[in-house]
């Protein structure tokens, strides 16, 4: 006899049984988030077979144009979601206004915030793409929430995490007390708890940003980034690698199996929009699980699960991973950012310059 597996459903119910005052209704949501994560990664795995590849023609919200994966994997997580009685309504990237149970099924005392298909632009190149999902309690009294209702800080979050349909499909969660990781065994069709207890190291020298934006970037991050460049011979005496996905769930698992740091920061473009990530259903949930696994997540000024939300589709800066590492970037925010930085990568006494001979 193979040792015996433990399921997503039986984890959920053992948790449960940890806190005697907790009802059935949230094993019921996970189960419906679990089932609505199954349904996508059969259509991200079907690829050009599903008929879902491209552009859907229309954009969301936010002006970004829709794949049709985007539209599908957001009606997929509607339908699967709404008929249990577990929630009081939903919030997604791709629906400007949050969206009603309809009357026909029972409400109950949860929000659930969404992005239904994280990394879309990754899914015609055949590259991993996720679902990112954080799960609020309904103010006490509301049965019809309205936006400022989904308006609350991280901090209060009950459940969070993602589904990364990569290789192999997982879903990775916490329900406050650490993060645990699920493989999808596609025969059976569960989800087998493989990864108790993940941990995020403090220390790293592999971060992750988009350099094509560092002519934008504010002098803590030149900073930053320009120290790690400069390696041994460097303030930082340690080579650094870089990666680059282009996909949030993909860096945060990355970073949650063998470390790293992330930054999406805020940056010179439009300082009213501060940053690009979303605070409800990207920045929140996977800012959660990091920190339960040990890591740090922040705005690059501070915390970003202690931000007060002001809008549905708000955007913040974001930097996460490795405690160390994003504690000295909130540092470099503090203590440098006022003053235009010197870099010395890009300027006379560049490295580039220097490697070319100049
Ligand atoms: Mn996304
Ligand atoms: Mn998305």
């Amino acid at each position: 006899m193979p040792p015996r597996e433990t399921t997503l459903t039986e984890f959920i119910i053992g948790e449960q049984r940890k806190f005697p005052g907790a009802t059935g209704g949230f094993t019921a949501l996970v189960n419906d988030i679990r089932l609505a994560c199954k349904r996508i990664a059969y259509l991200v795995g079907k690829g050009a077979l599903a008929g879902m590849h491209g552009a859907a023609g229309s954009a969301n919200v936010q002006g970004e144009a829709q794949q049709k994966l985007d539209v599908e994997a957001n009606e997929v997580f509607l339908r699967t979601c709404e008929w249990g009685g577990t929630l009081a309504g939903m919030v997604s990237e791709e629906l400007a206004q949050p969206y009603r149970i309809p009357g026909e099924f029972p409400k109950g005392r949860y929000l659930l915030a969404f992005d239904p298909l994280d990394g879309s632009s990754n899914i015609d190149v055949n590259l991993s793409v996720g679902s990112i999902f954080s799960v609020l309690r309904a103010p006490e009294g509301v049965a019809e929430p309205a936006e400022r209702d989904f308006l609350q800080p991280g901090a209060q979050q009950v459940c969070a995490g993602y589904a990364i349909y990569g290789p192999t499909t997982m879903l990775v969660l916490t329900f406050g007390h650490g993060v645990h990781g699920f493989t999808l065994d596609r025969e059976i069709g569960e989800f087998i708890y493989t990864h108790p207890d993940l941990r995020v190291a403090e220390e790293t020298s592999e971060f992750a940003i988009n350099t094509s934006n560092s002519r934008f970037w504010e002098p803590a991050v030149k900073r930053y980034v320009d120290e790690c460049l400069a390696g041994k011979s460097g303030p930082r005496g340690k080579d650094f690698n870089m990666r680059w996905i282009a996909s949030l769930v993909a860096e945060a698992h990355r970073i949650l199996m063998r470390g790293g740091v992330f930054l999406y920061p805020r940056d010179e473009r439009e300082k009213s929009r501060s940053g690009r990530l979303r605070l409800l259903y990207e920045a929140n949930p996977i800012g959660m699980v990091i920190e339960q696994a040990g890591g740090r997540a922040s705005t690059g000024y501070g915390p970003v699960l202690e931000v007060a939300p002001t809008s549905l589709h708000q955007r913040t800066g974001f930097v996460f991973g490795a405690r160390r590492e994003v504690e000295r970037i909130e540092t470099y925010h503090r203590d440098y950012n006022e003053r235009p930085y010197d870099a010395p990568l890009f300027g006379t006494r560049g490295l580039f310059r220097a490697a070319n001979g100049a």
